[in-house]
């Protein structure tokens, strides 16, 4: 049975990878400062650690017979443009330490293959009519904020380890994910969590803010289909990063109009200012797609599957206060 160690599985996409590994019958340890914030944890073993502390990289990454197999590496201080373009400092701290203290000790601890969980804000800002980029383009490199320059730093980390141990290394560079189970409040959330939390608190016949003008581009992937990338990715033999996401490019304002129509309610939209990120991101899919990786789930299904578990999530909370 292979052995996985997903760090930052107390997280959003950590939590749906474990459960990807446990379905395809891994052995998983999970890591993370934090427990599961929304269920418990499909992890064989769950352990608190700090990963910016070497000595718990060590100990998250030691076992008794033998060492893993592969380490997902998930973990990171983060969150959504609120949170991002007010936490320079605990980004560029916090994350570069778990990447240098990770890396080396996996790498140390003879860990075969390796992932690490980069981002397309590691480009820099586009027009919106701009032809798809390749990974390629990164360099020379201007990323529009420090989230993504220390995702480029911890790139280069995992790569050179790659080159000096034999560990292979794996990068996928992720276009905005989301799903059921993510942040949904408390000023790290993405914004379609943002979204779909706003529109199920407001009124019928109410008013939702949306930061920007609603024109910017993005890329929205659903989280079952990232994981399932990931997987194929760390299993494939494709040196250096791969941009991962859906090929449906949409503006915000189609995603408000999608989790509105999803709600089933009667919405006002009122465009504020607010921190929005890029103009536009359109991205080649060409290297993830060599290896036979498609995404299944649309924008229209993956908010009617989300807008439901955050709806009720707003329910809950509402019954506590
Ligand atoms: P998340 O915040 O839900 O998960 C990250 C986890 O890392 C959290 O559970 C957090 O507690 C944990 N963590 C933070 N500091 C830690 C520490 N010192 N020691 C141990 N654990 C620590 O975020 P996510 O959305 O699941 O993202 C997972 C990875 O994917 C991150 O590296 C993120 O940068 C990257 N990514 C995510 C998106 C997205 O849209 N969600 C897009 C691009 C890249």
């Amino acid at each position: 049975m292979k052995r996985a160690l997903v760090c930052g599985a107390g997280g959003f996409i950590g939590g749906h990878l474990v459960k990807k590994l446990k379905r395809e019958g891994y052995w998983v340890r999970g890591v993370d400062i934090k427990p599961h914030e929304f269920s418990p944890s499909q992890a064989d073993e769950f352990m608190l650690r700090d990963l910016r502390d070497p000595d718990h990289c060590r100990s998250a990454l030691a076992l008794s017979n033998g060492g893993f197999d592969e380490v997902y590496q998930l973990a990171a201080d983060m969150g959504g443009m609120g949170f991002i373009s007010v936490s320079d400092c605990e980004v560029l701290h916090n994350s570069a330490l778990i990447n240098i203290h990770m890396t080396h000790t996996a790498a140390e601890m003879g860990v075969a293959r390796y992932f690490f969980s980069s981002s397309v804000c590691v480009y820099r800002d586009m027009r919106s009519e701009e032809a798809p980029i390749t990974e390629d383009d990164g360099i020379p490199a201007n990323p529009d904020n420090e989230y993504g320059w220390e995702k480029l730093y911890a790139e280069r980390v995992a790569t050179a380890y790659g080159r000096r141990y034999p560990m292979q290394v794996r990068i996928a560079r992720f276009e905005n994910c989301y799903g059921p189970e993510g942040t949904w409040t408390g000023g790290r959330e993405k914004a379609p969590a943002a979204l779909c939390r706003k529109i199920a608190e407001a009124e019928e016949g109410g008013t939702v803010e949306v930061w920007g003008d609603g024109t910017a581009i993005r890329v929205f992937t659903y989280v079952d289909d990232l994981v399932d990338g990931i997987v194929a990715l760390m299993h494939s033999n494709l040196d250096g990063p791969a941009n991962l996401g859906s090929e449906e490019r949409v503006t915000v304002a189609d995603l408000v109009r999608t989790a509105i129509e999803v709600s089933g309610k009667r919405i006002t939209v009122r465009y504020v200012p607010g921190p929005v990120g890029v103009r536009a991101r359109n991205f080649s899919k060409a290297r993830i797609a060599s290896l036979g990786w498609k995404p299944a789930v649309s924008l229209q299904e993956g908010i009617a599957r989300t807008y439901p578990w955050i709806e009720a999530q707003v329910g809950a909370a509402r019954r506590v206060k």
